[in-house]
């Protein structure tokens, strides 16, 4: 495919694709190899190891780029495997600042793991950007930013983020998960990073688990490709194959996604058993206009308090429907719920989380592709 600018649904079928030149297959083998044979020592069509190397992966990798409109990509083994290469850019004594409603994963790894390498994280209300400033200091070298922050769905203002980070010479990464590149591309509003849970709307069919790093900037490309490289935690080529047969309808899910989203969170506004319900796409709620402003839509994720539920309330309406499936993850084709406090957050200690909205009665609906018929007879059925 040539570099014309093509629209989001033409990229997303044909971008990094190449009929295979041995055959002619419009489909991208699945180079199932590790090595790859050298005429002399070092004379080799440019691909020596796997780890470094494979053209399957090669292919999705140019596949993302292009949905996020940048130049470079890399797929990583998972999420956290590509969020861990962008920690590894930074020294012992380097500060980051970071949301305070993240991924339960995201907050694992960086009070767990990270910060026993001596990197101070910072964790604030990032929908309001001067909470950042405050704590900028010479130490700091990174802002990490989630949005739509999960599970609360609050919306951090990437352009405002973007500011900031240039005016303190920062980098500013964003992980975009929950919006997908249909929804929201980072990069275009002053991010420098741009991280995807490939596992969730891209992969989009719950089969795959990986994650991408997508970027403009070539210096912090070949950074973060020699730890890419160095560190290892690449993903195989079956997984690359899986994903780029994923990706060719991203666009026609995604757009069922919002669809489905809208009418399941109207439909759950003005239910007598929720107390409150969290979706960017209504006014009233609090970043309704920064989502706007970035966002292409709102996406199927939402979040409802359950009413004067108990946790023993709680789990047992959690467990009791039938289209929509208890279990972690989201952004796949078929509909979950998940109980954050003691599912997908459950490594956030109580009083943290409970400060971030994660109540015990919350509970989290990643909305798939099925007919909104039956989603809502599914809802109607257990809330009554
Ligand atoms: C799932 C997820 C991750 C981690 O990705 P994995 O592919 O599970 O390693 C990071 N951030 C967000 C927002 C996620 O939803």
């Amino acid at each position: 495919m040539s570099n014309k600018n093509y629209k989001f649904g033409t990229k997303a079928i044909h971008a990094g694709a190449e009929p295979d030149p041995s055959t002619g297959a419009i489909m991208t083998p699945i180079f199932q190899t590790s090595t790859y044979v050298q005429e002399s020592p070092g004379k080799h069509k440019g691909y020596a190891y796997a780890r470094g190397k494979n053209p399957t992966r090669e292919a999705l990798q140019k596949n993302i780029a292009a949905l996020e409109s940048a130049k470079h990509c890399l797929c990583f083994s998972s999420g956290m495997g590509s969020m861990d290469a962008v920690i590894k850019l930074l020294r012992p004594g380097d500060e980051v600042i970071t949301g305070d409603d993240l991924y339960g994963g995201s907050y694992r790894m960086f009070t767990k793991v990270f910060a026993n390498y001596g990197i101070k994280f910072h964790f604030v209300n990032m929908t309001n950007a001067e909470n950042i400033t405050k704590f900028v200091n010479d130490k700091t070298k990174l802002i990490w930013a989630e949005t739509p922050t999960n599970p609360t769905m609050q919306i951090v203002d990437i352009e405002a983020c973007g500011e900031i980070a240039k005016k303190h010479n920062l980098i500013l990464a964003v992980d975009n998960t929950f919006a997908s590149p249909y929804l929201q591309n980072p990069l275009a509003l002053g991010a420098h990073i741009v991280m995807h849970s490939v596992t969730k709307y891209l992969g989009g069919h719950s089969d795959v688990v990986m994650g991408a790093l997508v970027m403009n900037d070539d210096k912090l490309f070949e950074q973060l490709a020699f730890i890419h490289n160095s560190c290892g935690a690449t993903p195989g080529p079956m997984d690359s194959f899986l994903v780029m047969r994923g990706i060719k309808t991203l666009h026609l899910r995604m757009e069922r996604h919002c669809f489905n989203g809208r009418k399941v969170a109207e439909f759950l506004k003005t239910h007598p058993k929720i107390e409150k319900i969290y979706w960017p796409g209504f006014t009233d709620h609090p970043n309704h206009s920064i989502a706007k402003k970035q966002m292409r839509d709102f996406g199927g994720m939402i979040s409802i308090v359950l009413k004067g539920a108990d946790l023993n309330e709680t789990f047992k309406i959690a467990s009791s429907f039938e289209v929509f499936s208890l279990a972690e993850s989201l952004g796949g084709v078929e509909s979950l719920i998940n109980h954050p406090a003691t599912m997908t957050h459950a490594s956030i200690p109580k009083e943290e989380r409970e400060k971030a909205g994660v109540v015990d009665n919350l509970l989290r609906l990643s909305v798939g592709a099925e007919d909104i018929e039956d989603l809502i007879d599914d809802l109607k059925k257990v809330l009554g």
